[in-house]
């Protein structure tokens, strides 16, 4: 890879506009890849619109809903949700040289996984990120959320394609970190979307509304306490203590409608099977059984199945 990167970012909802924006934003050379052509239409004709505190502003950005027609790129940023990955990277194969790196950020556990059924393991990284966006309309997005970007190299080399990532993101405006440890990372992040997503969604709550109610504090403790088990047998370190972790997120995030939250209210599918489906699935191959991750799981694919 050369100083200058040409990008793609496939998957182009409110995650991928909105870090596809602000690179393009920052120079760098940016596609934007989705299937969905009104949003990728209106992004060719009149630009990003991208809002922050009440404010738009229009970014200029490629946008294409054709993967073969951009060539060969130096990195491929995933950022379709976590049901969509195994047929997003497929696509995505057509913009790949011997280069290329493939870097998903998205929630959830399995996706490195599911990328590397597909891609050479040497070219994947991961991350997590704490940035926050909102699809409005077709090309129209909300800047929701500041939080702290990670990245690493899957086996925890420092090299020279992570930490040059991290640097045209930082340029970005995209507050980035390169980590040794970026296992540990996604699941300090698991923790907190095992313990508020699938519970809020259910329940209709706020995140704050969560500590409000015994009830619910109570099932929040379980489902972080299980996961923290699982992460304990798999070797996986966090610094603080995962359950006052979930708590200052909360605290943080007190009027937020949780992203699950809002996909059961607009009757779509969520990302269950990546959350506690996932720790569910790493629970049984460790041979323990996490009773309120499966209880939770079981409830949301119930009420996925009447939509
Ligand atoms: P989104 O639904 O807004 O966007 C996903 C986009 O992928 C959609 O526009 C869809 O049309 C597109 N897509 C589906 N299949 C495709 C394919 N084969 N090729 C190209 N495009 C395809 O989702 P989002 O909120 O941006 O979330 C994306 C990921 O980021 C998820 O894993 C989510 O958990 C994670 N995440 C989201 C936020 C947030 O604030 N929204 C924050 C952190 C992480």
């Amino acid at each position: 890879m050369g100083d200058k990167m040409k990008t793609v970012i496939i998957g182009a909802g409110a995650m991928g506009s909105l870090f596809g924006g602000l690179l393009s934003h920052s120079g760098e050379e940016v596609w934007l890849v989705d299937i969905w052509k009104d949003h990728i239409d209106t992004i060719r004709s009149k630009g990003l619109d991208v809002e922050t505190g009440g404010k738009s502003q229009i970014i200029h950005v490629n946008a294409t809903t054709n993967v073969t027609s951009i060539g060969k790129v130096d990195l491929v940023l995933i950022f379709v949700k976590t049901y969509h990955t195994e047929s997003a990277v497929s696509d995505a194969l057509a913009l790949e040289d011997e280069n290329t790196v493939f870097l998903t950020l998205q929630n959830g556990l399995g996706n490195e996984e599911t990328v590397c059924r597909q891609v050479d393991r040497e070219k994947v990284l991961l991350g997590t990120t704490g940035q926050g966006a909102t699809l409005l309309g077709p090309g129209h997005i909300r800047h929701a959320g500041w939080g702290k970007t990670h990245l690493g190299e899957l086996d925890g080399r420092m090299t020279d394609r992570v930490n040059q990532i991290a640097r045209i993101f930082q340029k970005a405006g995209i507050e980035t970190g390169v980590s040794s440890h970026i296992h540990d990372l996604v699941w300090e992040k698991l923790y907190v979307n095992a313990g508020i997503n699938a519970l809020a969604a259910i329940t209709g709550l706020k995140n704050g509304e969560i500590l409000e109610h015994p009830e619910t504090l109570r099932l929040l403790e379980t489902l972080v306490s299980e996961t923290a088990e699982v992460a304990k047998r798999k070797g996986i370190q966090i610094e603080t203590s995962p359950i006052e972790r979930v708590k200052a997120v909360i605290e943080a995030t007190r009027e937020n409608r949780c992203s699950m939250g809002q996909d059961l209210d607009r009757r779509r599918r969520t990302e269950i099977d990546a959350i506690n489906g996932a720790i569910v699935r790493e629970a049984k191959l460790l041979g323990i059984t996490v009773p309120y991750n499966q209880m939770i799981t079981d409830l949301i694919k119930v009420i996925e199945k009447k939509f």
